[in-house]
């Protein structure tokens, strides 16, 4: 699985998302914001999805986080 992590400011509701481009790669966006172990967890939450192949189906991302 072809990941990247990226840091980025974010609302601060949103502590990371995962956006696959065109090519199939992944891009892990995670909240600048967040303190360390936040950002940890966040990036454990977001794997998880890719483990999960989320991204296989047709599901925007708002749908798979409701699962
Ligand atoms: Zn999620």
């Amino acid at each position: 699985m072809d990941y990247y992590i990226r840091y980025v400011d974010m609302p601060s509701v949103t502590k990371g998302m995962t956006i696959e481009d065109s090519d199939g790669f992944f891009n892990i966006y995670i909240n600048a914001s967040l303190s360390a172990a936040e950002q940890e967890e966040a990036i454990k939450h977001e794997i998880r999805h890719l483990e999960r192949k989320d991204f296989d189906t047709e599901k925007s991302l708002q749908e798979a986080e409701t699962l």
